[in-house]
């Protein structure tokens, strides 16, 4: 699995995955964020163009672009002579060629021959010397990120059963190449691999989490960004080579409708904004239209599933999420400890409501019951009354497992959801004794 995380969301699942033995890797692309391997590209292979982007160019500033495009071509033949040249060494070139001096000097210290490239960027930073200046100025910014340096990262050292590639710290520019970078390189080693050809090859099929997915693949007309190309071949040919693309979104009408089209499956949570309905409603034919109504309507961590994910359409409930995301110290033994209690409970509760009604429990109603709090209980010769209250407020439940019973205040029917947080309770409180 492969996670594009624009704000170091994730790394706290790619550490729960660790210490549950999984293989992760979380990669940084700034220094001074969190991550086990920096990701960097190799400044010679990296388009002169696709660097001044990166860089932030504007994409009018000519002269300025040109000085880059100079100044890469010279280091270029350096790197073919056996230098190993980055960043710091185009800066540096850029300015003595601005300021005059001993670019001839540097050049010849690379062991090369600066050519016509030399020259020309000679002529223009004499012409304009602010070019040259500007050139340098945009490329040590860019050089302080660290992730453009003397040679590319192998994709060996940064997949794995788990890959969070934390964007964070990153400008929308440099996000945008490095998901394309990446992305880029990921399906190519796969269609190596399916068509045997030479070159690095990645012999898993991997599954891409494009967190933030509008940031990548906007519609076509708004914005071009690098990284659409990418995401773009991946949705429309990845799986005929096992690279498989999940696009997270919470705007769904800032997607490529091309991109969403391909989704085959579903998972829509809460949708109110009517041009992100309409973006949910255009992906997929198979969204009927009452299920399209309901999307406002959803609760929290509830979701509209459709798609071959599901036999039908359905809806669901997400559980809680086990791990505090963000919290600083994570016990895991207790979170499983926890979670296998509250399974436990689940399981007595499910028992106790057969023994009661002689039937398993609504979902409906098992769902509802955790909105519920227990306020109060007391119990005398195993007979309990129990207040239990939630958004609409409170509802007394009296119950008794001996004597098969039990009796709502608000609902009187006795197979409501208070009714079953009060078994639960119950469940859990005989598993304490
Ligand atoms: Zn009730």
């Amino acid at each position: 699995m492969l996670v594009l995380d624009p704000h170091g969301e994730y790394v706290a699942a790619a550490e729960s995955a660790k210490a549950q033995g999984y293989g992760a890797v979380v990669v940084k692309v700034a220094r001074h964020h969190v991550g086990d391997v920096m990701y960097k590209i190799g400044v010679v292979d990296t388009d002169p163009d696709a660097l001044a982007d990166a860089a932030g160019v504007p994409p009018n500033a000519s002269k300025i672009r040109y000085a880059v495009y100079l100044a890469h071509a010279i280091a270029k033949r350096a790197h073919k002579a056996g230098r190993r040249v980055d960043l710091r060494d185009l800066v540096a070139l850029l300015r003595s060629a601005a300021a005059r001096s001993a670019a001839d000097k540097l050049v010849k210290e690379w062991g090369v021959d600066g050519g016509e490239e030399l020259e020309d960027l000679k002529e223009l930073a004499q012409r304009n010397r602010h070019s040259a200046f500007s050139a340098a100025a945009y490329l040590k910014r860019l050089a302080s990120l660290g992730v453009f340096s003397t040679r590319t990262t192998a994709l060996s050292k940064i997949l794995a059963d788990l890959t969070v590639v934390n964007l964070a710290g990153a400008s929308d520019e440099v996000a945008d190449y490095v998901a394309w970078h990446i992305l880029t390189r990921v399906f190519r080693a796969r269609v190596r691999h399916v068509r045997g050809l030479p070159g690095v090859k990645l012999d898993a099929p991997i599954a891409v989490f494009l967190e933030e997915a509008h940031r990548f693949a906007p519609p076509k007309a708004a914005r071009r960004t690098r990284s659409y190309e990418a995401v773009a071949r991946i949705a429309s040919e990845g799986r005929k080579f096992g690279v498989y693309l999940a696009v997270i979104t919470q705007r769904p009408s800032r997607v490529d409708p091309d991109v969403m089209s391909q989704m085959q499956s579903q998972i829509v949570m809460r949708v109110v904004n009517p041009k992100d309905q309409e973006a949910v409603r255009d992906s997929s034919e198979q969204l009927a239209q009452d299920f399209l109504d309901n999307l406002p309507g959803l609760d929290r961590g509830e979701a509209v599933v459709v798609g071959p994910l599901v036999r039908l359409p359905a809806v669901i409930k997400l559980r809680d999420r086990l791990f505090e995301y963000g919290g600083a110290d994570i016990s895991l033994a207790e979170a499983w400890r926890k979670r296998r209690g509250e399974a436990e409970a689940e399981r007595g509760a499910i028992l106790a409501w057969r023994r009661l009604f002689g039937r398993v429990p609504p979902p409906d109603v098992a769902i509802a019951s955790r909105r519920l709090e227990v306020k109060s209980k007391a119990s005398e010769n195993g007979a309990w009354r129990i207040v239990v209250a939630g958004d609409d407020g409170e509802a007394v439940v009296e119950l008794s497992l001996e004597r098969s019973y039990a009796k709502c205040s608000r609902c009187g029917s006795a197979q409501c959801p208070h009714v079953y947080r009060a078994l639960a309770e119950v469940v859990r409180v005989a598993a304490q004794r």
